[in-house]
């Protein structure tokens, strides 16, 4: 097999790639607007319950019409998914594996229409949706080979007279709640992980972006999938996220989203219900505050433009991104007025014709983002942004609040929008302290030439995803397994080698001869 390597982004620079993206968008844009059904064991049911998918970039444009669910539909998912597994859990791992390879060179095929859904339905720009794009493929061709490497014979100390296996057994039914802010890459590494593994799941897509999970579950339908391996349920999280959680048949949810979610789903599955004979399993990926760190030998130059990457990247809308920057005293002031320039240089518009920055992704993030703007006005000083921005959308300024205190809300709370808050660090180890006082742990950055400093923080930056000399987002499936501590999650990392074993048990069958 051809050893796993990432998928290339697309250089939009060349004529050729820019034309294709215009047709897919041109493609897509005659295709908004439909509605799309639930599938339950391979039956597509339409409901009477629907939701509107807004693009919140221009709010007169429908993406899609979403059927929702209701917990009677959700327990048919549960007893299909159960009945599913029975099977899918004997499909020989390298079987189950192809299944991956074969969508993976499909979405390849059609990697620009698949952008283009994200462009209208959350707002990417198109290097943001083609990553994002990327990375669903990477994740599928990563889990396939990690299943087929778990598949095979695991080293056991040799006993005389026995023969002995251990195997990597799935768990059973497993509930995914994926975020809309990487539509298609998370919610695809969090449903292929869970399937490839050999469970059977139910898919509960976020509620503003289930056209792009849609789109994905037809091409799981196409490239032969069977029935019932994913069970497409978008529903409420108040009508059936409960539900599906609480019940005493799944085994396990694999959620990513926000902090608040994350700790009620821990709550809620810690309780045993009736009929329940597991202790169910959490894979939780919920948030970050993280930040680029500014030590005085660093080039202002490459920090600014690495710490403007990591804090407006997709508008800000990254559990990785750098909200942020904490910089040494001597070079606080030329970095400062470098960020502030490159990010006044920024231009928002309209995803659709690529601009820089576009929407946040609906009417409660807008409120919120827009709120904590007005609270790091009285935190801090205003140095660009400051409020919303024109358009037919949910437009906001790329917004920075410079000299903001330690414990300021804009400094340890996360806010997943364009608002970027500036600290003047003393030296480089109250710089490290700052950096540590979130509740979070997830990414972070050090922009240093400082041997000393790089080794220093290697040991006390404590997160999950650390960079030195580099933008804080954008980690690679294999190369940066994804994750982080605290309340960023349960420790998991995605696109990484102990990734599948969340979703698996081990059993050992010993013979005697
Ligand atoms: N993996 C993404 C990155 O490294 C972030 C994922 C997220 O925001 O949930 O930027």
């Amino acid at each position: 097999m051809i050893p796993f390597r990432n998928e290339p982004f697309t250089n939009f620079a060349d004529p050729a790639n820019k034309e294709a993206m215009k047709a897919a968008l041109a493609k897509v844009k005659a295709e908004l607007g439909k509605e799309y059904p639930l599938v339950i064991g391979g039956e597509k049911i339409t409901t009477g319950k629907k939701v509107k998918s807004i693009n919140p970039g221009n709010l007169d444009e429908i993406v899609g019409i979403q059927c929702q669910a209701n917990q009677e539909l959700a327990q048919k998912a549960v007893d299909i998914a159960m009945e599913t597994f029975k099977t899918w859990q004997f499909v020989e791992p390298h079987v189950r594996a192809n299944y991956l390879f074969k969508a993976a060179a499909e979405m390849r095929r059609r990697k620009f229409e698949f952008a283009a859904w994200m462009v209208y339905e959350v707002g990417k720009n198109w290097g943001e949706a083609d990553a994002d794009v990327a990375e669903a493929i990477d994740f599928m061709e990563f889990y396939g080979r990690e299943m087929i490497r778990l598949g095979g014979p695991q080293p056991l100390v040799p006993y005389e007279g026995e023969d002995n296996h251990l195997y990597y057994i799935p768990l059973g039914v497993g509930v995914v709640i994926p975020p809309w802010n990487f539509p298609l890459a998370i919610m695809v590494g969090m449903t292929t992980a869970a399937i490839v593994s050999g469970n059977t799941v139910v898919l509960k897509p976020a509620s503003t972006s289930p056209v792009i999970a849609a789109k994905f579950v037809e091409l799981m339908e196409q490239i032969g999938l069977p029935k019932g391996v994913i069970n497409f349920l978008p529903g409420s999280g108040s009508e059936i996220g409960d539900f599906l959680v609480e019940h005493p048949k799944t085994r396990f949810v694999s959620f990513t989203g926000s902090r608040d979610v994350g700790i009620r789903i821990n709550e809620r599955i810690a309780k045993q219900a009736e009929g329940q004979i597991w202790i169910k399993r959490l894979v939780a990926e919920m948030g970050g505050k993280d930040a680029v760190v500014v030590d005085a030998s660093a080039d202002p130059e490459e920090a600014a433009t690495g710490i403007v990457q990591s804090a407006f990247g997709f508008q800000g809308q990254k559990c990785s991104a750098g909200s942020r920057a904490i910089v040494h005293k001597d070079l606080y002031d030329v970095v400062l007025q470098k960020v502030v320039e490159k990010t006044k240089a920024l231009q928002v518009g309209l995803p659709e014709e690529n601009y820089a920055i576009g929407p946040v992704v609906d009417e409660n993030a807008y409120n919120k983002i827009l709120e904590y703007i007005e609270v790091g006005k009285k935190e801090g000083r205003l140095m660009a942004g400051g409020g919303k921005a024109e358009g037919n959308g949910y437009y906001i300024q790329p917004t920075i609040i410079a000299d903001v205190k330690e414990d300021a809300r804009i400094m340890l709370e996360e806010i997943f929008g364009p608002v970027l808050a500036f600290y003047k660090a003393d030296s480089f180890e109250k710089a490290i302290e700052v950096f540590n006082n979130t509740e979070y742990g997830l990414t972070g950055a050090l922009y240093s030439n400082d041997r000393e400093h790089l080794e220093y923080a290697r040991k006390y930056m404590h997160c999950g995803n650390l960079y030195f000399n580099r933008k804080c987002t954008g980690a690679l499936v294999g190369v940066h397994p994804f994750g982080g501590f605290n309340m960023s999650g349960t420790d998991s990392k995605a696109g990484g080698r102990d990734y599948l074993l969340l979703f698996t048990q081990a059993k050992v069958v010993s013979e005697r001869f």
